[in-house]
């Protein structure tokens, strides 16, 4: 941490700043489902394609009243939310990750027109595996952005990570480009991302062939967080030479390390509480309160969150305000 690191301390803003940065969009990231048709080592995810029953978005009131009370809270004319102290920013964008959320089906729509409705920018990080042409027509009108996460074009890789569904299916990379080809069709604005997890299956690996084929706006290469596993994890001299391997795209690189990672992200989890990874715990992961019982300013208090590294993350050009 460098000295000019600054928390919100239980982000109740406790600790006041003089230095209010400047960002053009805040995200939300909503990990709607913990549920996950691949089985990925590294992965925290839940692995069962069958999403937990309990889980918020089976009820489209309560989702519509979560997402209502984040937009609230987090609106950037709201001044009594305590980020206001250390930073500003003026759109409001609701990522909505996993899990896997293509999972969802039909509900995933539903979500992403009760974001819209709400005012929320949305985005959707997905494995790409049901990303079908029909569900590209109904999402990519309404989206920012969309994120594939991708960690090898080789089969016998993605097979070793366990980017694979229960019927042995592996992604189809051809498809995926021409998905994302009709994607960028129906929605010229659209910003395409790919996600990148580095660990010890594919750090060899060259993927420049892989970018040039999707031409991805955005390529985030993350450090594999040995939060669920510590045997694939990578040395620092394995990853810098990952990432010195695809320069050729470092005007659209984002490279996340293990601790840029931590604290920096908001998150909500499926059961509609805020949650953090946090390094004095071990990288464990730590829960507030849920947002529809206690309020987004109350269960937000109750975590730390990073201002430091999420104003890098966005203004440092490490990922151009696009998460
Ligand atoms: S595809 Fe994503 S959510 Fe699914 S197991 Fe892999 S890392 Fe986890």
């Amino acid at each position: 941490m460098n000295s000019n690191t600054h928390f919100v301390a239980n982000n109740s803003g406790a600790v006041v700043s003089t230095n209010i940065a400047a960002v053009e969009e805040l995200t939300i990231n909503w990990h709607v489902t913990e549920a996950c048709n691949y089985r990925c080592q590294y992965c925290y995810a839940k692995w069962t394609s069958r999403p937990n029953p309990r889980e918020l978005f089976h009820d489209p009131v309560r989702t519509r009243s979560l997402l209502t009370e984040l937009f609230r809270f987090f609106h950037s004319g709201n001044r009594s939310n305590p980020l206001h102290q250390q930073l500003s920013w003026n759109t409001l964008r609701l990522n909505l990750a996993g899990g896997e959320p293509s999972i969802l089906g039909d509900r995933l729509l539903e979500i992403v027109h009760a974001a819209r409705e709400v005012g929320f920018r949305v985005s959707i990080i997905s494995n790409g595996s049901r990303l079908t042409p029909l569900a590209i027509e109904q999402l990519a009108p309404h989206l920012t952005s969309l994120g594939i996460s991708l960690d090898s074009a080789a089969p016998a890789t993605n097979r070793k990570i366990g980017r694979i569904d229960g019927k042995g299916r592996l992604l189809d990379i051809k498809e995926l480009v021409e998905n994302l080809q009709l994607a960028r069709q129906i929605n010229p604005q659209l910003a395409v991302k790919l996600n990148t997890v580095v660990n010890q299956r594919n750090v060899r690996e060259d993927l420049c062939q892989l970018a040039d084929q999707i031409r991805p706006d955005r390529w985030k290469i993350l450090r594999m967080l040995p939060v669920v596993d510590h045997s694939l994890a990578v040395s620092d001299d394995e990853f810098s030479a990952f990432v010195e391997r695809h320069r050729d795209f470092e005007s659209v690189q984002c490279v996340e390390d293990n601790h840029d990672m931590c604290e920096s992200y908001l998150m909500v989890d499926p059961f509609g509480r805020f949650f953090q990874n946090q390094p004095s715990l071990n990288l464990a992961y730590v829960y507030s309160e849920p947002v529809l019982s206690a309020g987004a300013e109350r269960a937000f208090c109750e975590l730390a969150f990073n201002t430091d590294s999420f104003q890098s993350r966005y203004t440092n050009g490490v990922v151009g305000g696009k998460q």
